[in-house]
Protein backbone atom coordinates (compact mmCIF):
# COMPACT_ATOMS: atom_id res chain seq x y z
CA UNK A 1 0.00 0.00 0.00
CA UNK A 2 2.82 2.59 1.07
CA UNK A 3 5.76 3.14 -0.80
CA UNK A 4 7.64 4.19 2.41
CA UNK A 5 9.58 1.30 3.19
CA UNK A 6 11.86 2.13 6.85
CA UNK A 7 14.36 0.23 7.48
CA UNK A 8 15.49 0.05 11.49
CA UNK A 9 18.69 -0.40 13.23
CA UNK A 10 19.31 -0.16 16.68
CA UNK A 11 20.91 -2.85 19.03
CA UNK A 12 18.60 -1.97 21.63
CA UNK A 13 15.51 -4.23 20.40
CA UNK A 14 13.10 -2.41 22.27
CA UNK A 15 14.02 0.93 21.00
CA UNK A 16 14.06 -0.32 17.68
CA UNK A 17 10.24 -1.20 18.48
CA UNK A 18 9.27 1.48 19.61
CA UNK A 19 10.66 3.52 16.21
CA UNK A 20 8.44 0.76 14.36
CA UNK A 21 5.48 1.39 16.13
CA UNK A 22 5.74 5.13 15.65
CA UNK A 23 6.76 5.20 11.89
CA UNK A 24 3.91 2.05 11.33
CA UNK A 25 1.24 4.55 12.85
CA UNK A 26 2.33 7.56 9.82
CA UNK A 27 1.91 5.11 7.22
CA UNK A 28 5.87 3.32 6.83
CA UNK A 29 6.38 -0.59 6.24
CA UNK A 30 8.98 -1.03 8.75
CA UNK A 31 11.46 -3.41 9.46
CA UNK A 32 14.13 -3.61 12.14
CA UNK A 33 17.50 -5.33 12.97
CA UNK A 34 19.91 -5.03 15.14
CA UNK A 35 23.43 -5.54 13.56
CA UNK A 36 25.09 -4.05 10.70
CA UNK A 37 25.30 -7.80 8.78
CA UNK A 38 21.45 -7.88 8.76
CA UNK A 39 21.14 -3.88 7.91
CA UNK A 40 23.74 -4.17 5.22
CA UNK A 41 22.11 -7.32 3.80
CA UNK A 42 18.65 -5.56 3.89
CA UNK A 43 19.56 -2.40 2.65
CA UNK A 44 20.64 -4.38 -0.85
CA UNK A 45 17.40 -6.73 -1.08
CA UNK A 46 14.67 -4.47 0.31
CA UNK A 47 15.82 -1.33 -1.02
CA UNK A 48 14.29 1.10 1.94
CA UNK A 49 13.11 4.46 1.03
CA UNK A 50 14.18 5.69 4.67
CA UNK A 51 16.74 4.41 7.05
CA UNK A 52 16.50 5.06 10.94
CA UNK A 53 20.25 4.80 12.34
CA UNK A 54 21.71 4.34 15.42
CA UNK A 55 25.02 6.30 16.47
CA UNK A 56 26.54 3.97 18.56
CA UNK A 57 26.32 0.48 18.22
CA UNK A 58 29.02 -2.64 19.49
CA UNK A 59 30.69 -3.61 16.66
CA UNK A 60 30.23 -1.58 13.66
CA UNK A 61 29.72 2.06 14.61
CA UNK A 62 26.75 4.31 12.66
CA UNK A 63 29.80 6.03 10.83
CA UNK A 64 31.16 3.15 9.28
CA UNK A 65 27.83 2.42 8.34
CA UNK A 66 27.26 5.36 6.82
CA UNK A 67 30.91 5.36 4.37
CA UNK A 68 29.81 1.52 3.51
CA UNK A 69 26.42 2.99 2.85
CA UNK A 70 28.01 5.82 0.68
CA UNK A 71 30.20 3.25 -1.31
CA UNK A 72 26.93 1.50 -2.12
CA UNK A 73 25.65 5.07 -3.75
CA UNK A 74 22.34 4.10 -0.90
CA UNK A 75 19.72 6.84 -2.08
CA UNK A 76 17.63 6.35 1.05
CA UNK A 77 16.54 9.64 2.95
CA UNK A 78 18.71 8.80 6.21
CA UNK A 79 17.71 9.52 10.20
CA UNK A 80 20.38 9.77 12.56
CA UNK A 81 19.52 8.81 16.06
CA UNK A 82 22.48 8.90 18.81
CA UNK A 83 22.73 9.16 22.60
CA UNK A 84 26.11 11.45 22.28
CA UNK A 85 24.25 14.34 22.21
CA UNK A 86 23.27 17.10 19.43
CA UNK A 87 27.01 18.12 18.28
CA UNK A 88 28.16 14.91 17.87
CA UNK A 89 24.68 13.94 15.77
CA UNK A 90 25.32 16.79 13.61
CA UNK A 91 28.91 16.53 12.99
CA UNK A 92 27.34 12.83 11.58
CA UNK A 93 24.90 14.48 9.30
CA UNK A 94 27.71 16.56 7.74
CA UNK A 95 29.70 13.89 7.34
CA UNK A 96 27.16 11.44 5.68
CA UNK A 97 26.12 14.16 3.64
CA UNK A 98 29.75 15.48 2.70
CA UNK A 99 29.60 11.35 1.54
CA UNK A 100 26.68 12.29 -0.71
CA UNK A 101 24.31 10.35 1.71
CA UNK A 102 20.59 12.12 2.11
CA UNK A 103 20.79 12.66 5.65
CA UNK A 104 17.44 14.81 6.08
CA UNK A 105 17.28 14.62 10.39
CA UNK A 106 19.27 13.92 13.16
CA UNK A 107 17.78 13.34 16.25
CA UNK A 108 19.82 13.04 20.26
CA UNK A 109 18.08 10.92 22.34
CA UNK A 110 16.20 10.94 24.02
CA UNK A 111 13.22 11.91 21.79
CA UNK A 112 9.45 11.95 22.08
CA UNK A 113 7.43 9.91 20.30
CA UNK A 114 5.88 12.88 18.82
CA UNK A 115 8.93 14.31 18.13
CA UNK A 116 9.81 11.07 15.78
CA UNK A 117 6.43 11.43 14.44
CA UNK A 118 6.87 14.80 13.40
CA UNK A 119 10.49 13.85 11.66
CA UNK A 120 8.60 10.48 10.02
CA UNK A 121 5.78 12.51 8.68
CA UNK A 122 8.37 15.80 7.42
CA UNK A 123 10.57 12.98 5.60
CA UNK A 124 7.52 11.00 3.98
CA UNK A 125 6.07 14.45 2.33
CA UNK A 126 9.52 15.24 1.98
CA UNK A 127 9.56 15.01 -2.15
CA UNK A 128 12.83 13.71 -2.79
CA UNK A 129 13.25 15.57 -6.25
CA UNK A 130 16.84 16.26 -5.39
CA UNK A 131 19.08 12.94 -4.82
CA UNK A 132 22.32 11.98 -6.24
CA UNK A 133 20.81 9.20 -8.47
CA UNK A 134 18.16 12.41 -9.25
CA UNK A 135 20.90 14.40 -9.99
CA UNK A 136 23.09 11.72 -11.89
CA UNK A 137 20.13 10.91 -14.01
CA UNK A 138 19.43 14.31 -15.24
CA UNK A 139 23.00 14.11 -16.22
CA UNK A 140 22.60 11.24 -17.84
CA UNK A 141 19.84 12.87 -19.64
CA UNK A 142 21.29 15.70 -20.37
CA UNK A 143 19.12 18.27 -18.63
CA UNK A 144 21.62 20.55 -18.06
CA UNK A 145 22.36 23.84 -19.97
CA UNK A 146 24.19 26.94 -20.15
CA UNK A 147 23.64 30.40 -20.38
CA UNK A 148 26.29 33.00 -20.88
CA UNK A 149 26.09 36.34 -19.76
CA UNK A 150 28.25 38.85 -21.92
CA UNK A 151 31.32 40.69 -20.27
CA UNK A 152 31.86 44.19 -21.31
CA UNK A 153 35.49 45.72 -21.64
CA UNK A 154 35.12 49.30 -19.84
CA UNK A 155 37.77 50.56 -21.68
CA UNK A 156 36.28 50.08 -25.39
CA UNK A 157 32.62 49.31 -25.07
CA UNK A 158 33.44 45.89 -26.41
CA UNK A 159 32.01 42.93 -25.20
CA UNK A 160 35.32 40.56 -24.48
CA UNK A 161 33.90 37.57 -23.11
CA UNK A 162 31.24 35.65 -20.91
CA UNK A 163 30.10 34.13 -17.79
CA UNK A 164 28.72 30.45 -18.52
CA UNK A 165 25.97 29.84 -15.93
CA UNK A 166 23.81 26.63 -15.71
CA UNK A 167 20.18 26.12 -15.45
CA UNK A 168 18.27 22.80 -15.32
CA UNK A 169 15.74 21.89 -17.21
CA UNK A 170 13.79 19.47 -15.00
CA UNK A 171 10.76 17.44 -17.13
CA UNK A 172 8.03 18.23 -14.06
CA UNK A 173 9.49 21.60 -12.35
CA UNK A 174 10.48 23.61 -15.19
CA UNK A 175 13.72 25.40 -15.69
CA UNK A 176 15.82 24.96 -12.09
CA UNK A 177 18.01 28.24 -10.82
CA UNK A 178 21.94 27.56 -9.90
CA UNK A 179 21.39 28.48 -6.39
CA UNK A 180 18.60 26.04 -5.83
CA UNK A 181 20.44 22.64 -6.90
CA UNK A 182 24.48 23.71 -6.66
CA UNK A 183 24.76 23.64 -3.10
CA UNK A 184 23.32 20.31 -2.84
CA UNK A 185 25.76 19.22 -5.60
CA UNK A 186 28.60 20.63 -3.70
CA UNK A 187 27.61 18.39 -0.80
CA UNK A 188 28.22 15.58 -2.60
CA UNK A 189 30.22 14.21 -5.09
CA UNK A 190 28.13 15.62 -7.76
CA UNK A 191 29.76 18.93 -8.13
CA UNK A 192 32.87 17.05 -9.98
CA UNK A 193 30.84 15.56 -12.71
CA UNK A 194 29.07 18.69 -12.89
CA UNK A 195 32.13 21.22 -13.27
CA UNK A 196 33.73 18.25 -15.81
CA UNK A 197 30.62 18.85 -17.82
CA UNK A 198 30.63 22.45 -17.64
CA UNK A 199 34.06 22.46 -18.76
CA UNK A 200 33.60 20.21 -21.72
CA UNK A 201 30.39 22.20 -22.96
CA UNK A 202 31.98 25.39 -22.17
CA UNK A 203 35.20 25.01 -24.38
CA UNK A 204 32.72 22.90 -27.18
CA UNK A 205 30.75 26.42 -27.39
CA UNK A 206 33.77 28.39 -27.50
CA UNK A 207 35.13 26.30 -30.57
CA UNK A 208 31.59 26.85 -32.07
CA UNK A 209 31.45 30.72 -31.55
CA UNK A 210 35.34 30.77 -33.07
CA UNK A 211 34.48 28.94 -35.84
CA UNK A 212 31.38 31.51 -36.88
CA UNK A 213 34.18 34.95 -36.27
CA UNK A 214 33.35 35.33 -32.95
CA UNK A 215 35.93 35.06 -30.95
CA UNK A 216 35.69 36.34 -26.66
CA UNK A 217 37.10 34.92 -23.31
CA UNK A 218 34.47 32.89 -20.89
CA UNK A 219 34.43 32.62 -17.24
CA UNK A 220 33.24 29.62 -15.97
CA UNK A 221 32.33 29.47 -12.22
CA UNK A 222 34.57 26.41 -9.87
CA UNK A 223 33.36 25.48 -6.67
CA UNK A 224 35.61 25.44 -3.78
CA UNK A 225 35.11 21.27 -3.68
CA UNK A 226 36.20 20.94 -7.08
CA UNK A 227 39.59 21.87 -5.74
CA UNK A 228 39.41 18.30 -4.08
CA UNK A 229 40.11 16.79 -7.25
CA UNK A 230 44.09 16.87 -7.66
CA UNK A 231 43.39 16.24 -11.53
CA UNK A 232 41.35 19.12 -12.32
CA UNK A 233 44.08 21.74 -14.03
CA UNK A 234 44.73 18.49 -15.92
CA UNK A 235 41.19 17.66 -17.07
CA UNK A 236 40.57 21.46 -17.80
CA UNK A 237 43.84 21.61 -20.35
CA UNK A 238 42.52 18.68 -21.81
CA UNK A 239 38.98 19.75 -22.29
CA UNK A 240 41.11 22.69 -24.02
CA UNK A 241 43.29 20.97 -25.32
CA UNK A 242 40.30 18.71 -27.46
CA UNK A 243 38.47 21.90 -28.13
CA UNK A 244 41.54 24.13 -29.35
CA UNK A 245 41.38 26.33 -26.84
CA UNK A 246 44.44 28.11 -25.24
CA UNK A 247 44.05 27.97 -21.41
CA UNK A 248 44.23 31.84 -21.11
CA UNK A 249 41.07 32.49 -22.82
CA UNK A 250 39.33 30.95 -19.77
CA UNK A 251 38.67 32.59 -16.34
CA UNK A 252 37.83 30.37 -13.38
CA UNK A 253 35.50 31.95 -11.30
CA UNK A 254 36.07 30.66 -7.39
CA UNK A 255 34.17 31.86 -4.07
CA UNK A 256 36.23 31.54 -1.53
CA UNK A 257 34.77 29.49 1.24
CA UNK A 258 36.10 28.72 5.14
CA UNK A 259 36.70 25.15 3.24
CA UNK A 260 39.73 27.17 1.10
CA UNK A 261 41.57 28.46 4.40
CA UNK A 262 44.74 26.46 4.41
CA UNK A 263 44.15 23.93 2.62
CA UNK A 264 47.56 23.41 1.16
CA UNK A 265 46.01 20.87 -1.27
CA UNK A 266 43.73 24.15 -3.14
CA UNK A 267 46.98 26.14 -3.28
CA UNK A 268 48.56 23.13 -5.16
CA UNK A 269 45.40 23.04 -7.52
CA UNK A 270 45.29 26.82 -8.14
CA UNK A 271 48.87 27.23 -8.46
CA UNK A 272 48.39 23.98 -11.32
CA UNK A 273 45.79 26.04 -13.12
CA UNK A 274 47.50 29.10 -12.98
CA UNK A 275 50.93 27.80 -14.48
CA UNK A 276 48.82 25.87 -17.26
CA UNK A 277 47.70 29.40 -18.40
CA UNK A 278 44.40 29.51 -16.75
CA UNK A 279 42.82 32.98 -15.33
CA UNK A 280 41.84 32.82 -11.62
CA UNK A 281 38.91 34.94 -10.14
CA UNK A 282 37.96 35.68 -6.47
CA UNK A 283 34.36 35.72 -7.18
CA UNK A 284 31.77 37.33 -5.10
CA UNK A 285 34.49 39.65 -3.24
CA UNK A 286 33.92 41.69 0.15
CA UNK A 287 31.57 38.79 1.28
CA UNK A 288 31.93 35.57 2.79
CA UNK A 289 35.56 34.48 4.00
CA UNK A 290 37.76 36.76 1.36
CA UNK A 291 40.41 38.87 3.29
CA UNK A 292 42.97 40.71 2.21
CA UNK A 293 45.60 37.64 3.48
CA UNK A 294 43.74 35.10 0.84
CA UNK A 295 43.81 37.22 -2.03
CA UNK A 296 47.80 38.24 -1.33
CA UNK A 297 48.82 34.15 -0.67
CA UNK A 298 46.33 32.27 -3.33
CA UNK A 299 47.19 33.46 -7.28
CA UNK A 300 44.32 34.93 -8.28
CA UNK A 301 44.28 37.28 -11.49
CA UNK A 302 40.87 38.85 -11.34
CA UNK A 303 38.70 40.40 -8.34
CA UNK A 304 34.79 40.10 -9.06
CA UNK A 305 33.41 43.12 -6.98
CA UNK A 306 29.88 41.53 -5.67
CA UNK A 307 26.78 42.68 -6.71
CA UNK A 308 25.62 44.03 -3.33
CA UNK A 309 28.32 46.35 -3.51
CA UNK A 310 27.86 47.69 -7.39
CA UNK A 311 24.18 47.96 -6.90
CA UNK A 312 24.75 50.09 -4.23
CA UNK A 313 27.33 52.48 -5.71
CA UNK A 314 24.96 54.98 -7.09
CA UNK A 315 23.17 55.37 -3.73
CA UNK A 316 25.59 54.86 -1.02
CA UNK A 317 28.69 56.71 -0.61
CA UNK A 318 30.03 53.69 1.37
CA UNK A 319 29.26 51.33 -1.40
CA UNK A 320 30.80 53.85 -3.72
CA UNK A 321 33.79 53.75 -1.37
CA UNK A 322 34.48 49.99 -1.26
CA UNK A 323 33.87 49.85 -5.07
CA UNK A 324 36.84 52.39 -5.24
CA UNK A 325 38.71 50.81 -2.80
CA UNK A 326 38.62 47.04 -4.49
CA UNK A 327 39.23 48.45 -7.85
CA UNK A 328 42.56 50.35 -6.28
CA UNK A 329 43.83 47.07 -4.54
CA UNK A 330 43.00 44.87 -7.35
CA UNK A 331 45.44 46.95 -9.71
CA UNK A 332 47.84 47.23 -7.02
CA UNK A 333 48.09 43.68 -7.02
CA UNK A 334 48.64 43.61 -10.58
CA UNK A 335 44.53 42.43 -11.20
CA UNK A 336 41.77 43.21 -13.42
CA UNK A 337 38.65 44.45 -11.66
CA UNK A 338 35.29 43.47 -12.71
CA UNK A 339 31.95 44.23 -11.46
CA UNK A 340 28.98 42.24 -11.61
CA UNK A 341 25.67 42.87 -11.17
CA UNK A 342 25.67 46.33 -13.05
CA UNK A 343 21.77 47.14 -13.76
CA UNK A 344 21.81 51.36 -14.41
CA UNK A 345 23.99 53.68 -16.79
CA UNK A 346 24.86 55.18 -13.87
CA UNK A 347 26.48 52.65 -12.16
CA UNK A 348 28.12 51.89 -15.66
CA UNK A 349 29.48 55.78 -15.91
CA UNK A 350 30.71 55.31 -12.75
CA UNK A 351 32.71 51.96 -12.70
CA UNK A 352 34.01 53.13 -16.28
CA UNK A 353 35.42 56.40 -14.26
CA UNK A 354 36.94 54.61 -11.02
CA UNK A 355 39.37 52.63 -13.43
CA UNK A 356 36.79 49.21 -13.12
CA UNK A 357 37.74 46.70 -16.01
CA UNK A 358 35.15 45.19 -16.77
CA UNK A 359 31.97 44.85 -16.32
CA UNK A 360 28.60 42.56 -16.87
CA UNK A 361 24.93 42.73 -15.33
CA UNK A 362 21.33 43.43 -16.54
CA UNK A 363 21.87 46.87 -18.00
CA UNK A 364 24.31 45.02 -20.45
CA UNK A 365 22.65 42.06 -21.16
CA UNK A 366 21.35 39.32 -18.85
CA UNK A 367 22.39 35.62 -19.31
CA UNK A 368 21.12 34.51 -22.85
CA UNK A 369 21.16 31.40 -25.03
CA UNK A 370 25.05 30.68 -26.41
CA UNK A 371 23.20 30.94 -30.07
CA UNK A 372 22.73 34.70 -29.23
CA UNK A 373 26.34 35.47 -28.05
CA UNK A 374 27.51 36.14 -31.52
CA UNK A 375 24.81 38.86 -31.91
CA UNK A 376 25.03 40.40 -28.72
CA UNK A 377 28.88 40.63 -29.25
CA UNK A 378 28.26 42.05 -33.15
CA UNK A 379 26.50 44.59 -32.13
CA UNK A 380 28.70 45.80 -28.98
CA UNK A 381 31.82 45.27 -31.30
CA UNK A 382 30.25 48.09 -33.53
CA UNK A 383 29.45 50.02 -30.34
CA UNK A 384 26.24 51.58 -31.15
CA UNK A 385 24.85 50.94 -27.86
CA UNK A 386 28.22 51.95 -26.30
CA UNK A 387 27.93 55.46 -28.00
CA UNK A 388 23.95 55.69 -28.20
CA UNK A 389 23.12 54.11 -24.86
CA UNK A 390 22.60 56.57 -21.47
CA UNK A 391 24.03 60.53 -20.84
CA UNK A 392 27.94 58.95 -20.30
CA UNK A 393 27.69 58.10 -23.98
CA UNK A 394 29.98 60.68 -25.92
CA UNK A 395 32.51 61.35 -23.11
CA UNK A 396 33.37 57.79 -23.89
CA UNK A 397 36.53 56.95 -25.78
CA UNK A 398 36.04 55.64 -29.43
CA UNK A 399 36.64 51.96 -29.90
P1 LIG B 1 27.49 34.32 -9.60
O1 LIG B 1 28.68 33.58 -10.09
O2 LIG B 1 27.72 35.51 -8.74
O3 LIG B 1 26.67 34.67 -10.92
C1 LIG B 1 26.00 35.89 -11.15
C2 LIG B 1 24.53 35.77 -10.88
O4 LIG B 1 23.94 37.07 -10.94
C3 LIG B 1 23.79 34.94 -11.94
O5 LIG B 1 22.70 34.29 -11.32
C4 LIG B 1 23.25 36.02 -12.86
O6 LIG B 1 22.12 35.61 -13.60
C5 LIG B 1 22.88 37.09 -11.88
N1 LIG B 1 22.84 38.42 -12.49
C6 LIG B 1 23.29 38.79 -13.71
N2 LIG B 1 23.13 40.09 -13.93
C7 LIG B 1 22.54 40.59 -12.82
C8 LIG B 1 22.12 41.89 -12.44
O7 LIG B 1 22.26 42.90 -13.16
N3 LIG B 1 21.58 42.03 -11.19
C9 LIG B 1 21.43 40.95 -10.36
N4 LIG B 1 20.88 41.16 -9.17
N5 LIG B 1 21.82 39.72 -10.69
C10 LIG B 1 22.37 39.52 -11.91
P2 LIG B 1 22.49 32.74 -11.52
O8 LIG B 1 22.71 32.39 -12.94
O9 LIG B 1 21.17 32.43 -10.90
O10 LIG B 1 23.66 32.10 -10.68
C11 LIG B 1 23.68 32.19 -9.29
C12 LIG B 1 24.94 31.60 -8.72
O11 LIG B 1 24.95 30.17 -8.96
C13 LIG B 1 26.21 32.11 -9.37
O12 LIG B 1 26.52 33.33 -8.81
C14 LIG B 1 27.18 31.01 -9.03
O13 LIG B 1 27.65 31.15 -7.69
C15 LIG B 1 26.30 29.76 -9.07
N6 LIG B 1 26.50 29.13 -10.37
C16 LIG B 1 25.91 29.42 -11.56
N7 LIG B 1 26.37 28.61 -12.53
C17 LIG B 1 27.28 27.79 -11.95
C18 LIG B 1 28.11 26.73 -12.42
O14 LIG B 1 28.13 26.41 -13.61
N8 LIG B 1 28.92 26.11 -11.50
C19 LIG B 1 28.94 26.47 -10.20
N9 LIG B 1 29.76 25.84 -9.38
N10 LIG B 1 28.19 27.47 -9.72
C20 LIG B 1 27.36 28.11 -10.57
CA1 LIG C 1 30.52 33.85 -11.01
CA1 LIG D 1 29.44 36.68 -8.23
Amino acid sequence: MTGHRLLIIDDEPSIGAVIARVATSVGYQTLVVENADDFLEKVRTWAPTHIVMDLQMPVVDGLQLLSQLASDHCTANIILVSGVGDSVVNAARRVGTARGLNVTAALAKPFSAAELAGVLKSNRMEDPWLTVASFSEAMNREEFYLLYQPKVDLKTGVVSGAEALVRWRHPMRGVIAPLEFIPFAESSACIDRMTQWIGTTACGQMQTWDAAGCRISLAINVSARNLHEPRLADQLASQCRVAGIEPSRLTLELTETAAMRDAVQMMDVLTRLRVKGFHLAIDDFGTGYSSLVQLHRLPFSEIKIDRTFVSGCTTSSESRSIVRLVIELAHALGMKAVAEGVETADALRMLRDMGCDEAQGSFIALPIEAGDIPAAVGQHTESTWYRTSGPWAPTLPKS
